[in-house]
């Protein structure tokens, strides 16, 4: 197992404290990885900033090059890479290696393309005697923070956008899930010169904040919770640096009554528990006009029911447990919660027997639109029901949420579908279907969601910064 951090094109041992990386499918210890000590992340840094001298001055046909070898040798990989993200994240190896890998490879693929897409606006005399251009150049190194939910997709998307842009970039997976990224750093450091990714490990507050906070590096872009994306902030406002972030979300689900139930019920079953319901844009607060409201609740509680959790490798698994104690602690505080209130657990609402960190998938009814667990992300695999009689109603519920990542609309009317879509202030809208993504398109976010986006050509924004020449005729 590759435990060794990439600095300047070298594999290095870490030379601070040692962390567990654990198995959350048993609660027991996969291995001990030192975290980069104060020195490492400088000499990281330092790489960086050395590499992007020549990088940034790469033709677009060298970057799609490098990115394209990327995408094939990770592709090659990809059982093993599936093997070490299910090992380390609990989840199913079957969905780590068919739902997870071909968009993390895809990814590279598509930023191969955009790369070469780049371009500023036409020139033109804007002042009689003078030619204007537009030119969409590199930012500069790029600190760049991962979760764990899905470590070597939000890895690949973290990399994959400013390697196109001319960037070269210092990335530090999560702490609790490091393995994928430090396999993914020896296939980088196969195909890319020195420095161009730096790949060091620790935790946030420490490594993390050292890294956001160095002088060298000119752009942060962070995956993770709001906390941390106000902590790139305050980093950023420190020393006027570009930020993009995407953070929590807590996607609403709006069902009119003439939506077809069935496949809603079906996207709650497939999508809400995927990844043991850990996903930013997981289909969980879901909001439901009067009349489909007991079918729904009625369909979802026998679909969910049946969902089979287990280990990695188990026959038939369809759903792991959460990431560690702590965070399905985290989620039976908020099913406890509520329900001491009228909400009706129908569902779930347990930790059962054995070893992990396993949660009962649990629905839970009868939710208030305002109830804690209805605007707060639980990040865990709940999902909680709510009425609306009024859309006026729902669309106000729903934009008064304090996030502004995912959201869908279940409804045959479409003029109702694009009104509504049209209100909601959500970074992304699915109508009658929820959680499907692809490269082209943007995974955007608004308010405390953050800002900017990942995949698409419009992630290349929070990487480039367009510049005016100015050439006088004579
Ligand atoms: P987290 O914020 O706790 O950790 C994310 C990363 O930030 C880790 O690498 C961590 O070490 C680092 N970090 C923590 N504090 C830091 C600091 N002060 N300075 C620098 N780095 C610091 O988030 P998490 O628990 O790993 O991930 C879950 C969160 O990520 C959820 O809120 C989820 O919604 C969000 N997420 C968002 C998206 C998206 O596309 N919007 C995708 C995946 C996950």
């Amino acid at each position: 197992m590759q435990i060794k951090q990439l600095i300047n094109g070298e594999f290095v041992e870490g030379q601070g404290e040692k962390l567990s990386v654990v198995d959350p499918a048993t609660g027991n210890e996969i291995t001990q990885i030192a975290q980069a000590s104060v020195e490492q992340i400088e000499a990281a840094v330092e790489s960086s900033e050395q590499a992007f001298q020549s990088y940034s001055r790469t033709t677009p046909l060298e970057r799609a090059t490098y990115l394209l070898a990327l995408a094939d040798a990770v592709e090659a990989a990809t059982d093993e890479l599936a093997e070490l993200e299910s090992l380390d994240c609990g989840k199913p190896f079957a969905s780590a290696r068919d739902d997870e890998m071909p968009l993390t490879i895809d990814v590279f693929r598509f930023m191969a393309g955009a790369a070469r897409t780049m371009s500023g606006s036409a020139a033109g005399e804007y002042v009689e005697g003078f030619t204007s251009m537009i030119r969409r150049d590199p930012v500069g190194p790029v600190a760049a923070i991962a979760p764990w939910n899905y470590p070597l997709m939000m890895a690949s998307w973290k990399l994959a956008a400013p390697l196109a842009a001319g960037c070269s970039v210092v990335l530090k997976p999560s702490e609790m899930t490091p393995l994928s990224t430090l396999r993914l750093a020896e296939i980088i450091n196969d195909i890319l010169p020195a420095g161009v990714v730096n790949i060091i490990h620790g935790q946030g507050p420490t490594v993390g904040d050292q890294l956001i906070n160095s002088p060298q590096m000119e752009a942060i872009t962070v995956t993770g919770s709001p906390a941390t994306g106000m902590a790139a902030m305050r980093a950023a406002s420190n020393q006027i640096r570009h930020v993009h972030l995407e953070l929590g979300g807590k996607a609403p689900v709006i069902v009119f009554d003439d939506a077809d139930i069935d496949a809603v019920v079906e996207t709650i079953r497939g999508g809400s528990y995927f990844n043991a319901g850990q996903d930013c844009a997981q289909p969980c607060r879901i909001m439901v006009a009067d009349k489909a409201y007991d079918k729904l609740v009625a369909d979802t509680a026998a679909a969910v029911s049946s969902i089979k959790i287990g280990a990695q490798k188990d026959d038939g698994v369809e759903m792991g447990p959460v990431i560690s104690q702590v965070q399905r602690d985290r989620v039976a505080g908020f099913v406890e919660r509520t329900a001491a209130t009228n909400a009706e657990v129908v569902v779930g609402g347990k930790v059962p027997e054995g070893s992990g960190y396993f949660y009962q998938p649990t629905v839970i009814a009868n939710v208030d639109n305002d109830a804690e667990i209805a605007c707060n992300e639980v990040f865990g695999p709940v999902v909680s029901i709510s009425r609306f009689s009024d859309v006026e109603d729902a669309l106000s519920w729903a934009n008064a949420s304090s996030y502004g990542l995912a959201s869908s609309v279940w409804t045959k009317d479409v003029g109702r579908a694009m009104s509504v879509c049209s209100r909601l202030r959500y970074g992304f809208t699915w109508v009658n279907t929820h959680g499907v993504g692809t490269s082209e398109m943007p995974w955007a976010a608004m308010k405390g969601s953050g800002n900017g986006c990942d995949m698409s050509v419009y992630a290349l924004d929070a990487y480039t910064a367009v510049r005016h020449v100015m050439v006088a005729h004579s």
